[in-house]
């Protein structure tokens, strides 16, 4: 579903991917995780081509993101992407964040679109919040209508980047939640986290990444029991 192929990517002469290779196969959940400053986000934006890549190609279901002939606001619309930071619409209400994008990129009615995301929400606990706006919601809420939002346009794949990082301790388990649900029906995602145990439960693969590269690919309870390279200790030997 996502083919990664010697990526390099600098900011300047700070070489933040360096010849990343990866496979992400059609409903795999692919944990990336490492230290600040790795560029996990750098990896996942640039499948969206929210950032340019300097060489090598990302497939995403058969279309090359960064070719120049790729529609590339078509082809982001089977990508789903959840920021750290919600980024919901202030003005528009939970409905209406979720159904401004199927309306305007996806030709849908208003009714449809009303219809579709009171379902989404609904089946992410929101059912009561469809008409409040952002401000008036919850951290972890907001993060659920970000979700349900980034769902709306019914994606083949997911990109979270640290979708708990900003929230509450006591908010991180409704939207971890939200996303265990989504693994389970088969979406393909690669989540960037610090969630370990979420990690450990849900994801078929552990991406270990460092200084711009991938150290270490391994099953969740082979990269928590008995990490390969001498990098991913040092880093669990820090945050476990
Ligand atoms: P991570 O998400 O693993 O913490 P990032 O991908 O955010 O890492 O960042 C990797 C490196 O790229 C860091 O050195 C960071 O300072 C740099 N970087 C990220 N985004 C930019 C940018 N837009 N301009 C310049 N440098 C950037
Ligand atoms: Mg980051």
């Amino acid at each position: 579903m996502i083919s990664i192929n010697s990526v390099n990517k600098s900011f300047g002469n700070n070489q933040v991917l360096a010849d990343i290779n990866l496979e992400v196969e059609k409903s795999n959940v692919i944990a990336l995780i490492g230290p600040s400053g790795a560029g996990k986000s750098t990896l996942i934006r640039v499948i969206n081509a929210l950032e340019e890549i300097d060489s090598g190609a990302i497939i995403v279901d058969g279309t090359s993101i960064h070719d120049k002939k790729t529609d590339i606001n078509k082809a982001r619309t089977n990508i789903g992407f959840v920021f750290q930071s919600f980024n919901l619409y202030p003005f528009l209400t939970a409905l209406e964040n979720v159904t401004i994008a199927p309306i305007k990129v996806k030709g849908m009615t208003k009714s449809e679109a009303e219809k579709m995301g009171t379902e989404l929400l609904s089946s992410l606990g929101l059912a009561d919040k469809i008409h409040v706006h952002p401000s008036h919601l919850s951290g972890g809420q907001q993060q659920r209508v970000a979700i349900a939002r980034a769902l709306a346009m019914d994606p083949q794949i997911m990109l979270f980047d640290e979708p708990t990082s900003a929230l509450d301790p006591e908010m991180v388990k409704e939207v971890l939640d939200a996303i265990r649900k989504l693994a389970k029906e088969g979406m393909t995602m690669i989540v960037v986290t610090h969630e370990m145990g979420f990690a450990r439960e849900i994801c078929d693969k552990i991406v270990f990444m460092a200084e711009g590269k991938i150290v270490e690919v391994n099953s969740p309870e082979k990269f928590f029991t008995a990490p390969e390279s001498e990098r991913a200790k040092t880093f669990l030997s820090k945050v476990l």
